[in-house]
């Protein structure tokens, strides 16, 4: 079963001789459980292609299902409630709030949909992400890599369809980086979760099952298992 179907999507920025096609006519389907990296030069696509994966961006014409839900056509209030309740976002600059501690980063989409907090539910994603110890410390008691984790925990605390990680080793050291890979890698194996990863690094595309290469808005071709020595740009 695909967790997330695109059907010949496009999209078009812009008009008259200011068109750009940042997408042309892509079809693509991940399945549940699996983790998938998207590569390709900058200005290929790839954040346009999270984005409308996401229901962050609408696409021009084609079909995006996530799951048995269908994206396009939704309205702007729908799209939100889909992304709040089905997806989990993971950026490149961790995006958390400083005034909050670490459980109440992780909790903030829970509390966001207007669910009660489940405290089995928070204590099982921090111990998924290694940091039990740390709920009641701020952001800024912790390293980058620590940070990172809290971001993914609070990616997973909806128990989403789809989470979608931007870069999420742009701003890590090696070490830390690696860490965070092998968390994403966890979260596929352990938890089935599926996983769409941006990312420019081969060593952070080596961990995923498949890498997709964008070239001028179009697949441009897709390596199974690669090693890292396979992957270039
Ligand atoms: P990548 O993430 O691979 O760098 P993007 O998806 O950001 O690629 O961009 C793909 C193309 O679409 C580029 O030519 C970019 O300039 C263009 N583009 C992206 N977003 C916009 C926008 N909001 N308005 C106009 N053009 C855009
Ligand atoms: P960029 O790709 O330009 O660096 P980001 O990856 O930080 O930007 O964010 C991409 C888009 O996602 C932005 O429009 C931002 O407002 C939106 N966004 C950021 N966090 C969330 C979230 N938790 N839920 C929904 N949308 C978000």
């Amino acid at each position: 079963a695909y967790a997330v179907r695109l059907e010949s999507v496009s999209k078009v920025y812009g008009s008259g001789k200011n068109q750009v096609r940042a997408l042309d006519d892509v079809t693509a389907g991940f399945r549940r459980g699996t983790f998938t990296a998207v590569m390709g030069p900058s200005g290929s696509g790839k954040s346009t292609f999270l984005n409308c994966t996401a229901g962050l961006d609408r696409p021009t014409s084609g079909r995006i299902m996530l799951g048995d839900v269908e994206l396009s056509g939704r309205s702007e209030t729908e799209l939100t409630e889909v992304r709040r309740d089905r997806i989990g976002f993971v950026f490149q600059a961790y995006n958390l709030l400083a005034a909050l501690t670490v459980a109440d980063n992780v909790t903030l989409p829970v509390r966001l949909a207007e669910q009660p907090v489940d405290p089995e539910r928070l204590s099982s994603v921090l111990a998924a992400v290694g940091l039990s110890e740390h709920r009641d410390r701020r952001p800024s008691q912790l390293s980058g890599g620590q940070q990172q984790r809290v971001a993914i925990a609070r990616a997973l605390v909806n128990q989403p369809d789809l989470v979608c990680a931007d870069e999420p080793t742009g701003a890590l050291d090696s070490h830390n980086g690696r860490k965070v890979l092998a968390l994403l890698r966890r979260i596929v194996d352990d938890l089935g979760q599926t996983v769409l990863m941006v990312t420019h690094d081969p060593v952070a595309a080596a961990q995923a099952d498949t890498v997709m290469f964008l070239a001028d808005g179009r697949l441009a071709g897709e390596l199974t298992r690669p090693a890292a020595e396979q992957i270039a740009e």
